[in-house]
């Protein structure tokens, strides 16, 4: 029979701070502070698999559990000196709920128990204090009535109040004995009255209706909904802990507060809390007085404040994290109620884990375990204004869609790309205004100037957006999309960006001809102001005051922590030299993707040279296109590796299907045919020509250069033209020059002795020598297949994890969208954890990248492996890129700080996963010898670890 009941006081306990699983997080906390010595009020807790039993049996206590509860009521009325009903001197309790994880407000509290007509008045003699007595006996009326007995909580709170009202007091403590006792019976007939029986005198009927009480509360609808809410529905039930009562409203040398050890929204290493004088429970949280500070318990009880003091550094030397205390001082006695690790802001997870690095109470590695990805992302979000009221909020409240990427953003409305990206480059005040403000904030010409240079912020609003609104996605603060989910266009690319973005928002009915749209009643014209909640999804209307939090000096120092333990480097995807600036901002080391294409989309002229090249018949007017586009990459190809300060830069060549990039409708067929001097007709005729029913499996990626190889001249001609010139200017680059959907090594060696052939005419002709490399991606699965003969060639391979799921699964990223939360709804199909898409599928996709890896190390050991897909920035999906042994992630700028957290965690990991597996070998064998694996560098990745892959033995001969 499992032991059901554990106890705690006099020093010692049978349960311990570990077993939150078991005893719930307050028994175990309460069990744990009592064996190191803090004065905890005696009790014992009920365990959670008793309640789970209890709902398993049809609510039915277990067999002999009532034994258990008698021989720990006799324990604590032995440990304590009193006894429950005593007449004269009784012994009190409370009855307490408490899960594995917390649940806040979910469940309640019954102090005072063990009260009744006669145990009341034997306490007042006792203490020879009627006022105390009754107060605690009033208390414990209402609160069982209302927790145990599901009386509404109002009327006798009505009861409350009218008195003090009467007697013109505005304080519980005031309320004189008699007036108190007259309460207590008035509450007493409004419990007959209402459960057609009288309130319970027997303390054993009590207890037993507050232990019920208590395991009924797990199944409240308000429970079972929070648990859903926070994903927290495997959690088996709640433990209950009975606990002598102490009583912070015996006197005024005596109350109740509620404390963190640091400070919890900054982390700052200073007391934080509130207590009250007088007071019991919940009084400090429920605001009936405005409590105290802290910092004045020092001059009003130094002994208490001592006390408090002393135990913080005992919790917080023993747990080696903050704190979120519960306490009560009775009689200037300080008592320990509850203890637990403390909620925090992220800026105050930063500066609470690198201070205590420096105060040496945990390892660099425990401050990098300690915080988690969404820390890390929101730090960096702009929020609204927390001077913005809950009234104002609800009252502009517009809808809500699908929170896609996190942060808040305010401004204009406009519904296409063009108006966007126009608006965005109005400044936001005239010259008049400017003025103005300067005037009234009193600020210098620098300010000045900066308010000048601001820009309209505008929201882009759409049904849906595509590659072609790339421009004025980027120009706006913030987007809101009709359809989609979160791995749609919109959502992934702001996502890149860390842009504020909400999308499936089903309610917009948006209207482009009128520019306007609506939401029920209300419409929104082009110009009006819109505010998003993209962490909650919530539309806003009108303007609201966004903050940008600062980062911590903490962040960097936690960043550097990581810097000193990742093995795996970190790379970004850009493809300007202001995203390469920014990424190196955020600790990028290098680009692993800059995708040519982007470029092509950045201006009139560019897009124009492009089309122009696309719809050109033969090859001398393609070349003519072409030769217009060379001094325009080869200029952004030279400020990107300038940005990039001598780090490797992967450089894609044109990898979308070339329909992208022509006009599809009649007007922008017809311009384009005038400005390029070509008939309308050839032009629609050609763009016809490039329609393809599955352009995703066309002619995309290095296919358009084997067709088209002037395409690719064109393109390693500026990449290493804008290197030469680097070179001669002194500064130091390293390019790395990548094709796209290559499919086996025949095809791989055409494109990459026509590289090589155009890079060195270049080297040749500028008599410069400088080291390119010409490698792959690997995004089809038959290159992963047929990796290790495309590796005689590819000098490094970079896996494009969007593309290999895509068509390891055959699931189409932007249509997926459809279905693919039914395969991800837990609660419906459950086919994959996660959305593919966002974190690596690692039994399938994974299994690919394995092979693919060990193939291409077979014939290359030394392969520089990456990866570039959006995986590449996503926590979890890094640490298998670790495991894999690849030699670097690459993610977009703003993922660049996650993916150096993820990269040092996953060699925190490693090292611990490999101690717990010595620690069981040795358990299981101890004679033998200990075998488990040596460590390993990710940066010497041994391909005999990558599971069961066999290596073609020839394969591995041929080099
Ligand atoms: P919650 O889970 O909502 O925090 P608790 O079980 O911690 O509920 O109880 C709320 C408050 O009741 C505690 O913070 C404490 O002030 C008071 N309380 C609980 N048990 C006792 C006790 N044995 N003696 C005095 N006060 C108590
Ligand atoms: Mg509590
Ligand atoms: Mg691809």
């Amino acid at each position: 029979m499992p032991k059901r009941v554990y106890f705690f006081g006099g020093g010692k306990a049978e349960g311990q701070g570990t077993q939150k699983e078991l005893l719930g997080g307050k028994g175990a906390g309460l069990a744990e502070m009592t064996s190191i010595g803090l004065p905890v009020p005696a009790g014992f807790t009920i365990t959670i698999d008793s309640c789970a039993e209890y709902y398993a049996s049809g609510k039915r206590y277990p067999k002999d559990l009532d034994k258990e509860v008698r021989a720990n009521i006799a324990r604590l009325e032995k440990t304590t000196g009193k006894k429950l009903g005593d007449p004269s001197d009784p012994l009190l309790v409370s009855v307490r709920s408490g899960a594995a994880k917390s649940m806040p407000g979910m469940m309640e509290t019954i102090l005072n128990l063990g009260l009744n007509d006669v145990a009341v008045e034997g306490m007042a003699k006792k203490f020879n204090d009627a006022r105390f007595a009754y107060d605690s006996y009033r208390r414990f009326i209402q609160m069982y009535s209302t927790t145990a007995m599901g009386l509404s909580k109002e009327p006798m709170e009505e009861m409350l109040h009218e008195l003090k009202h009467k007697l013109h007091i505005k304080d519980d403590a005031e309320i004189p004995a008699p007036e108190l006792k007259t309460l207590c019976q008035k509450f007493k007939a409004f419990y007959r009255e209402k459960r057609g029986e009288d309130f319970p005198q027997d303390p054993i009927v009590q207890l037993w209706g507050a232990i019920s009480a208590v395991f009924n509360c797990w199944e409240a609808d308000k429970a079972i909904t929070y648990r859903r809410v926070e994903k927290i529905e495997y959690l088996k039930g709640t433990a209950v802990n009975i606990q002598q009562m102490v009583f912070g409203n015996k006197n005024d040398r005596s109350g109740t507060g509620v404390c963190f050890t640091r400070d919890p929204n900054t982390g700052e290493n200073v007391f934080y809390g509130d207590w009250l004088i007088n007071a019991q429970g919940e009084d400090v949280v429920a605001g009936i007085r405005t409590p105290m500070r802290l910092s004045e318990l020092a001059g009003k009880y130094p002994a208490a404040n001592k006390q408090l003091y002393k135990a913080r550094e005992i919790l917080e030397q023993h747990y080696k994290d903050m704190q979120d205390l519960e306490f009560t001082v009775e009689d200037e006695k300080l008592y320990m109620l509850q203890c637990r690790t403390g909620k925090r802001s992220p800026a105050a997870t930063f500066h609470i884990a690198a201070e205590m690095v420096k105060q040496r109470l945990i390892t660099k590695e425990q401050a990098i375990s300690r915080i988690a990805p969404e820390d890390i992302e929101r730090l960096f979000y702009p929020v609204i204004d927390a001077k913005v009221s809950k009234n104002e909020l609800a009252q502009k409240k517009l809808t809500t869609g699908i929170n896609a990427v996190p942060g808040a953003a305010s401004g204009e409305v406009v519904f296409n790309a063009a108006d966007a990206e126009a608006l965005s480059k109005l400044p936001m005040y005239t010259p008049q205004e400017v003025e103005k403000i300067a005037a009234e904030r009193g600020l210098n010409a620098d300010q000045k100037e900066l308010l000048a240079a601001e820009r309209k912020p505008v929201i882009l609003v759409r049904k849906e957006t595509s590659p072609e609104d790339v421009g004025g996605m980027h120009a706006a603060q913030g987007i809101l999309t009709q359809t989609g989910g979160k791995t749609s266009h919109a959502a992934v690319v702001a996502r890149g960006w860390g842009k504020c973005c909400i999308v499936g928002c089903e309610t917009l009915n948006i209207d482009y001809a009128k520019q306007e749209f609506s939401v029920g009643s209300t419409v929104v014209k082009k110009g009006d102001y819109l505010t998003l909640d993209g962490s909650e999804g919530i539309v806003y209307q009108g303007k609201m005051d966004l903050v940008k939090p600062e980062m911590p000096e903490a962040y960097y120092t936690i960043l550097k922590f990581c810097d000193e333990i990742r093995t795996m480097k970190v790379r970004t995807n850009a493809d300007t030299p202001y995203d390469a600036e920014n990424a190196i901002k955020m600790g990028a080391e290098g680009i692993g993707l800059c995708r040519t294409e982007h470029m092509f989309f950045d201006s009139e002229e560019r897009i124009l040279a492009i089309r122009e090249m696309i719809v050109a018949d033969n090859i001398d007017s393609r070349k003519k296109a072409l030769a217009k586009l060379l001094p325009i990459q080869r200029e952004d190809f030279y400020g990107i590796f300038k940005a990039m300060r001598g780090y490797p830069v992967t450089i894609r060549l044109v990898d979308p299907p070339l329909h992208e990039f022509v006009p599809h409708d009649e007007a922008g067929q017809k311009k384009l045919a005038e400005t390029i001097g070509l008939s309308f007709e050839k032009v629609a005729h050609r763009v016809e020509q490039l329609h393809e029913s599955n352009p995703m499996l066309g002619h995309r990626g290095c296919r358009l250069c084997i067709t088209y190889p002037e395409i690719l001249e064109m393109q390693v001609r500026a990449i290493m033209e804008a290197a030469v010139k680097c070179v001669k200017e002194g500064i130091k680059v390293e390019p790395e020059i990548m094709h796209p959907l290559v499919l086996d090594l025949r095809e791989f060696s055409i494109l990459e002795e026509h590289t090589r052939k155009v890079a060195n005419e270049v080297m040749a002709a500028a008599g410069v020598k400088l080291k390119y490399l010409v490698g792959t991606m690997i995004e089809v699965p038959r290159a992963a297949l047929l990796a290790d003969e495309i590796a005689k060639r590819a000098e490094f391979f970079s896996f494009g994890t969007n593309d290999l799921t895509q068509m390891t699964m055959a699931l189409s990223r932007d249509d997926a969208g459809r279905f693919l939360p039914d395969y991800v709804d837990q609660k419906k199909a459950a086919i994959f954890k996660e959305d593919p898409f966002q974190s690596l599928d690692q039994a399938g996709v994974g299994k690919l990248m394995k092979i693919g890896i060990a193939g291409g190390r077979a014939t290359r050991p030394g392969l520089k492996i990456g990866i570039c897909g959006e995986h590449g920035g996503e926590a979890k999906s890094v640490k298998f890129c670790h495991t894999l042994g690849l030699n670097y992630v690459s993610c977009s700028p703003y993922r660049v700080p996650i993916a150096r957290l993820a990269a040092a965690q996953a060699v925190v990991e490693g090292k611990a996963a490999l101690k717990s597996d010595k620690g069981a070998k040795a358990k299981a064998a101890p004679k033998a010898k200990a075998s488990a694996p040596k460590a390993r560098k990710a940066s010497k990745p041994a391909p005999k670890k990558l599971g069961k892959i066999k290596v073609k033995a020839k394969a591995r001969a041929g080099r």
